[in-house]
Parts: C-alpha cells; structure tokens; sequence
C-alpha cells in the first residue's frame, strides 16, 4: 500500500510545528519559524492568547456540546455580539468557511424563493474567487483546477470578471437572485475590489431587489483594520459569510443576514449538527472581545500602513523580483514579476518565514493581528535577507 494514513490530498511541505509561541511556530526538531502566515488569515490572535486559550479551557470544562434543541445562551451571546459589530440583524453558526458560504447561498436563494418564486436561482460570481472546496462552494468559482475530476457541478452560478461591473451586469437576467464576491480576493492574489464596482454592485441589487452576498471568510475579522472589509466601500451587503478569524483557530464560521434577507431561513430549512456549539461560541466571544472595538481596530490599521510602506519602500530595492504591494490593514499582497511559489518556499526553508503563495503571482502576508515592532522588524530583516539571498530559478 502506498497512500499515506493522511488522504494525500495536500502537498504539505517540510515543517511540521508542534508549538505556537505568540507569533512563532517551533516544528519538531526546535526550529523557530516568524509566522505571517497565520494559519492562512486564521490565528488572529497569534497562538498564546490568554482570553482564548482561557475561554476555551473553562467552556470545555464547563459544556462543550449540546444540541441545537435546546436553547443556547452562549450562542446568544457570540451573536448579539456580531449583530452589534456589524449590519446583521440574524447569525447562522457553522463551522467552516464553506459552511457558512453555503448557508449564504442558500439564504441567497431562500429570500426568493420563501414565497415560491422558483425564477430566481442564480447567482453572478467572479473570475479567480476562491469560496471554499464543498460541491457548491466549488461550483461558484470558475477556477477550473478545483473542478477537475469532481463533475457535474452544481447549477446556478455564472462567472462575470472581477471587478468589472459591466461584465456583471451583462450576466444578469430573469433567473439572477444576486451576486457573490469576495471585496478583497484572498487565494486570487489579494486583489481589493475597487470603489466603483462595489458600490455598483450595491445599486443594481437595489435596484433589481438581488442579494449582495459577501464572502469575508478571509479578509473579515478585523484582518482589514475595519471590523468587516465592506465598510472601506461604504456599503453593506444583505448577506455576508466570516469564518477563519472568527475563531482565532477554533473551527468556526458564520453566515450574518440582515432581516429581510433571512426572510427564507425559518424554522426547519437549515441546520448543522456541531454548529454554534457552547465550546464554538466560547472562542468566537473571546476572539469579538479582543478585537471589536475601536483600539484595537486603529491598531491593526497603523500596523498595517507601516508595514505597506515599508515594503513599498523594499520592493524599490529589487525591481527585477517585486512588482507592487497591495491589499488592506494586515492582509498585504506582494505582487511578484516571476514565480512567486519558489520566493516563497526559499523564505521558507532558508529564512524561517511563513507568507502565504497565491495566485496571479502573489505572496501573501498575513500575519496574527497582535505583531508588534519587534516581530515587524523581524520580518523585514528576514525579507530582505531572503531577497538578497535569492536567486530565480531557470523555470521561472
Ligand atoms: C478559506 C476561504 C473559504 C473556505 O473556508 P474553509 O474554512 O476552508 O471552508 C471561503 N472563502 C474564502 C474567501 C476563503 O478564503
């Protein structure tokens, strides 16, 4: 036999951490990595937060499961939480990104769907989004790499460009029920959509009475310097899924609604069996209590512009290897002009920093929310040691 105890479905790569050190990961044999990766845009919180690791200890002690039957004071709490941080009225628990994605499709669906208008199924999508890898969640992309092998697809999505609003509004029709987008693509590049198409979108789901439905799995949370990315825009969506940060790397997702758009979600129509569990919402609250506030906001915001400056400062430096620097706050792309992967994997493996490969040649930096000078100049003596040292290789 030759497939591995573990499905072999990722090319995991030869760190293997053992330990997380506020934000450093230590692998099995001692070696310390800086961590700007966080768990993909996940440990927020960096890994020895005391009001996480406390809040989880005492709920696990305390309950950590029980049904949706019964009434959920913790869930209560975690959700009056997120309605009061942001524009939803109504919060659907789950435990994943995909999840809570699904449950905003099907929300998406519902709103017309709960007076029995069956016409409106669709919803317009964007190139390079990435939503997730459950059957429907792969089916909002057009990323042909996470269809192979898995088809027929579901149904009711069409691909429009992103950041192109002509392009959506040319896919809209009588079957359209709203548009999915992520404000800043994550796995795409860390690409921000601009003002004008977000704003756009928003008009023409007024207009047409469509769901804007936002996916701020990875850049919600804080991550941005504002609580949710939308609020750059000056807009709000009708739906919106979060996950990652969320849990600060407790498995947890949310689908957030306003009250008119979760008018199809009632009693029956949706459901999860682990979904907003006591042990969930204890990390969830504890993650909201750090991070939803105005301090903290600001803070993760001057991080973020002295650490775009800073780079934007480096990457002069090597004009043969960086392009530009974008992205919001603490979710920062660095647009290569040859292969990114290999930079990456060199910072890696001969520099102890962990960055993020993505696509249209990107190097994502996302590190936990709470770094401090220490740990930014850490990081820019790694990255420019790691520029210095490179050299591209023929393939690139
Ligand atoms: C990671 C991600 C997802 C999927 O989240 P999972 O927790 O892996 O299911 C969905 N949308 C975006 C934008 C993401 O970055």
């Amino acid at each position: 036999m030759s497939i591995t105890p573990l499905m072999p479905v990722y090319p995991r790569c030869g760190v293997r951490p053992v330990r997380g050190d506020h934000c450093h990961l230590i692998d099995e044999d001692g070696t310390r990595y800086l961590d700007f990766a966080s768990g993909i845009a996940v440990n927020l919180l960096g890994h020895s937060h005391e009001g996480l690791i406390e809040a989880i200890q005492q709920q696990a002690a305390t309950l950590m499961h029980v049904s949706n039957l019964y009434g959920s004071p913790q869930g209560e709490k975690l959700a009056q939480q997120l309605v009061d941080a942001t524009f939803a009225d109504t919060v659907f628990f789950t435990n994943s990104g995909a999840e809570a994605v699904e449950a905003a499709i099907k929300a998406a669906r519902a709103y017309h769907q709960y007076e029995g208008d069956t016409t409106r199924f669709e919803l317009i999508t964007f190139a390079n989004a990435f939503h997730g890898r459950t059957m429907a969640t792969i089916s909002a992309s057009n990323q042909e790499k996470m269809h192979h092998g898995f088809s027929p697809l579901l149904g009711g999505f069409k691909y429009a460009e992103f950041d192109n609003l002509d392009s959506a509004k040319a896919l809209m029709g009588p079957n359209t029920a709203g548009f999915l987008v992520e404000p800043i693509q994550g796995e795409g590049g860390i690409r921000p959509a601009s003002d004008g198409f977000m704003q756009g979108l928003r008009a023409l789901a007024d207009e047409h009475d469509l769901m804007l439905v936002l996916d701020e799995v990875q850049c919600g949370v804080a991550r941005t310097g504002k609580m949710y990315a939308h609020e750059h825009y000056g807009i709000e969506p009708d739906i919106l899924a979060t996950a990652k940060g969320i849990g600060g790397g407790f498995p947890l997702g949310a689908c957030l609604a306003t009250e008119k758009a979760a008018r199809g979600m009632t009693f029956g129509t949706h459901g999860s069996t682990y979904g907003g569990n006591p042990l969930g919402m204890a990390a969830g609250s504890a993650v909201m209590d750090a991070v939803a506030n105005e301090e903290f906001l600001a803070s993760v915001a001057e991080k973020g512009e002295r650490l775009r400056s800073r780079l934007e400062q480096f990457i002069g430096n090597y004009p043969d290897l960086f392009e530009l620097v974008r992205g919001k706050g603490l979710m920062l792309g660095i647009k290569m002009k040859v292969e990114s992967r290999p930079f990456f994997v060199h910072l890696r493996e001969n520099h102890q920093l962990l960055t993020v490969a993505a696509g249209d040649n990107t190097l994502r930096v996302l590190p936990p929310l709470v770094i401090g000078d220490a740990e930014i100049e850490e990081f820019f003596q790694k990255l420019s040691d790691g520029a210095a040292s490179y050299t591209i290789p023929e393939s690139a």
